[in-house]
């Protein structure tokens, strides 16, 4: 058996300025931890034996056909722009086209330094490649377009963070690794060239009914509201939604300090690094839509007619909070067994959250039991679940079978937080059964599995990880 990737590398074949050519760099000790079969076959891709891709995915050997680079990108960090970013510990390896007919990037994540890394080391510790590759998987699983996990491979060297770290390197895959700040970059440098040409390529690739850059705005501002409403339905803080964070696919990108909530807190947030509370649960669509208009304020520098493309790009930026209201109301109303929500069940929602809110409800457990009749046992005073009950049950008389719409709408696993630190301490000790359990109980989160009971329990109260670090 070897290895063999079908590639097809399309951006590679773009102009020069998109990128830099750059091999990853070898490690020396490189042993496979996982390698994800099922989507290796849906990409066309023959698995090899262990040892050799262990080799492939820590970057020591170039599979045949690969075209090494590292992508170009700029970005809006915490609101500030930052005029040169790039992947400054990523090397994409190429494309693929699937057996599906879907083109998806190869990239290793923290396999060295690049022309990018400016002050970085280029690399990825064990932790955040574990983190990454379950919750990446575990959000695939529960039907939320995202990024993928292909392998993980410990690198048999360390990397220096508070202290010595096993290192350890990702391979992500990817619709594309095409983000607002590559947009922003070209438009930053006015250069209008490279603007049409990557507008050209996200539409050929992602869009193709699309119609120039103002139809191209519009197709992510769709793909992104529908995103963001997925993420708001699980209960999952991103961390930072950065415009180099944000993929013009739609998908989830940049598992860094993210985190599934426990208990319901619509202020929560995780990251370490966010110490505003920018990327809260609850600002999650505001900065979406931030982020669209800074998306906007690229695409625009290519237009001839600039007065027409600002009034067509505004009123498109506009129209994104309505739409994120629309997902996430027939998110939520399926949460709560409605087929076809209503604007006035909004206030059924939101009465719910609130009350969830007030009395430390797990976000998880208290929907996964609405269809159990157990949900007021996840509320400290279980009268206050009582007190929204009657007026649930008056508005399900209309639905034919809420118990159906709840079950595939409210997962009984997530990627709990301090679960996914356990298996990283595990880990560490060079113990991965806990990371080989999590991604088989979450590949079906929507399935009970009462021998897992565990995995869904929420944290004990020396259990909850306060905030989660980049890596
Ligand atoms: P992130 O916050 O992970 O999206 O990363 C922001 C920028 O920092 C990107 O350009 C990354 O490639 C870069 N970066 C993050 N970690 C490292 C590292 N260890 N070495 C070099 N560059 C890094
Ligand atoms: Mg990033
Ligand atoms: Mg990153």
């Amino acid at each position: 058996m070897t290895l063999s990737i079908p590639f097809d590398n399309s951006y590679a074949r773009l102009p020069g300025a998109f990128f830099s050519a750059q091999p990853p760099s070898p490690v020396k000790a490189p042993r496979l931890i996982a390698f994800n079969t099922d989507l290796a076959t849906l990409m066309g891709i023959a698995p090899g034996e262990a040892e050799d891709m262990a080799q492939v995915f820590a970057g020591n050997t170039l599979p045949d056909g690969a075209t090494p680079i590292s992508q170009l990108y700029s970005g809006h960090q915490f609101g500030q722009y930052n005029p040169q970013l790039g992947d400054g510990r990523a090397v994409l390896l190429g494309e693929t086209v699937g057996t599906d007919g879907v083109r998806r990037d190869i990239q290793l994540k923290g396999s060295g330094r690049t022309p990018y890394s400016r002050g970085g080391d280029g690399r990825a510790w064990l932790g955040p490649v574990l983190r990454e590759y379950v919750v990446s998987e575990a959000m695939h699983a529960l039907g939320i377009p995202t990024t993928r996990a292909l392998a993980a491979v410990e690198t048999g060297e360390p990397v220096y963070r508070e202290g010595p770290m096993p290192g350890a390197v990702l391979t992500r895959v990817a619709a594309s690794h095409l983000r607002v700040g590559t947009f922003q970059i070209f438009a930053a440098r006015s250069d209008a060239n490279s603007l049409k040409r990557l507008t050209d390529y996200a539409i050929a690739r992602h869009y193709p009914d699309a119609e120039g850059p103002i139809g191209l705005l519009s197709a992510v501002r769709d793909a992104q509201a529908r995103l963001i409403a997925g993420w708001m339905c699980v209960g999952f803080i991103h961390g930072v939604m950065n415009t180099d964070n944000c993929a013009i696919s739609g998908e989830t990108i940049d598992y860094g300090p993210c985190a599934f909530m426990d208990v319901y807190d619509a202020s929560t947030v995780f990251s370490s690094i966010d110490r505003m509370g920018r990327y809260a649960y609850s600002n999650q669509p505001d900065i979406a839509v931030w982020n669209l208009a800074q998306l906007a304020t690229a695409l625009i520098q290519q237009m001839e007619d600039r007065e027409a493309a600002v009034e067509n790009a505004t009123e498109i930026v506009h129209a994104m909070p309505g739409m994120i209201r629309q997902h996430w109301l027939a998110g939520f109303g399926a949460k709560i067994g409605l087929t076809d929500a209503r604007p006035e069940d909004a206030g059924l929602i939101s009465d719910l959250l609130s009350r969830m809110a007030e009395n430390q409800a797990d976000f998880t457990n208290t929907f996964r039991a609405l269809a159990t009749d157990a949900a007021r046992d996840q509320f400290t005073d279980p009268t206050a679940f009582d007190g929204w009950q009657s007026a649930w049950q008056a508005r399900l008389k209309d639905e034919q079978d809420p118990t159906a719409v709840m079950r595939r709408a409210n997962p009984a696993f997530i990627p709990r937080n301090h679960r996914i630190e356990q298996m990283i301490e595990a880990a560490v000790e060079g113990d991965f059964t806990l990371f080989h359990r999590l991604n088989t109980v979450l590949a079906s989160p929507y399935d009970d599995q009462p021998e897992h009971a565990d995995l869904a329990r929420p944290p004990e109260p020396d259990e909850v990880v306060p905030a989660t670090f980049c890596g």
